[in-house]
């Protein structure tokens, strides 16, 4: 079955005259790399992720923090989609400022529209853009997967989870504020709003990145250098001084399949990076782990490897 599909493509690449090379076809399909960011966000500014259920309750506040039930208590959180947003929303800027495509940027520049359901995973990776290649689109799943976050972390006890939540609600309080007629710029009618937010604490949680291109994994480094300047906010009321966000790299944990750490790569095949440290020995796979100093250090070898992307 495997061989009468990889033969169909190969149909298709030698009848289309086309850039890519087929005989790279099985590298796009196979697991190369998984990278694992676990990240620790430190609110350093009033912090609001806007519950869905906004003003459906009359006597309830109008902008609420979102909560969920856990088994140590209703806790705030922050849902991994609501990071996405704003890493793919700031990754496409400094991919447009590079001169890379990104689609919905500008008119009549929509991936939707040039990709087939029917059409080879690597063929319609090749005609995306840059930002729909990583953050994924309709036909195709994102590289990049943010898991939820919360104020304690996975392996913490029971207690220590139950403690945390409580902690971070010491943080929670309502701001009042008035709505602006962006119009005439003066107060509107019906005009006082309530909105809450979270001014302190730690949230903690993970960064999934299955079979990312180099490229990608520094996008990821610099957008989380440039959200801790500053210069990509998160969450709502952000016009409103809120959202600005201290993200720390606890640790980056690379799975890898052989002695080094192997890319997938559209212009070149396949690219690879040798870490100076030794990479411990799984079931299937090798995985490193970096710390502190050696996540500069990864870092810096991610961006000076990078070739023509
Ligand atoms: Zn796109």
């Amino acid at each position: 079955m495997a061989n009468l599909k990889k033969s169909a493509l190969m149909i298709q690449f030698i009848g289309k005259p086309s850039k890519i090379d087929w005989r790279r076809l099985p590298m796009f399909d196979k697991l190369l790399n998984f990278h694992r960011f676990d990240l620790k966000i430190t609110p350093q500014t009033a912090f609001l992720i806007r519950s869905g259920n906004d003003d459906i309750e009359p006597n309830k506040i109008d902008m609420e923090f979102v909560r969920i039930e856990t088994p140590y208590g209703r806790t705030v959180y922050i849902p991994g989609s609501s990071l996405k947003g704003p890493f793919r929303n700031h990754v496409g800027t400094l991919l447009k400022g590079m001169e890379k495509n990104v689609c919905l940027l500008e008119r009549g520049n929509d991936c939707k529209e040039k990709l087939n359901k029917r059409s080879p995973a690597l063929e319609n990776y090749n005609k995306a853009c840059y930002a729909c290649r990583m953050f994924g689109s309709t036909e195709f799943a994102s590289i990049v997967r943010f898991e939820d976050f919360f104020p304690y972390r996975l392996n913490d006890t029971p207690d220590q989870k139950a403690r945390s939540i409580k902690s971070i609600e010491k943080y929670s309080y309502v701001r009042h504020g008035v709505k602006i007629d962006r119009k005439t710029g003066s107060a509107s009618r019906n005009a006082l709003f309530d909105a809450e937010a979270i001014v302190g604490g730690e949230f903690f949680g993970t960064l999934v990145m299955k079979n990312p291109e180099m490229w990608q994994v520094a996008m990821i480094f610099k957008a989380i250098e440039d959200i801790n300047l500053g210069l990509q906010k998160i969450g709502g009321m952000k016009s409103r001084g809120f959202g600005k966000v201290k993200i720390d790299i606890e640790s980056v944990n690379v799975e890898t399949f052989s002695d080094k750490i192997t890319f997938f790569d559209l212009k070149n095949g396949t690219l690879s990076l040798q870490p100076s440290i030794k990479p411990s020995d799984g079931l299937f796979s090798k995985s490193y782990k970096f710390t502190d100093q050696q996540i500069e250090d990864y870092k810096t070898m991610v961006y000076g490897n990078l070739k023509d992307w």
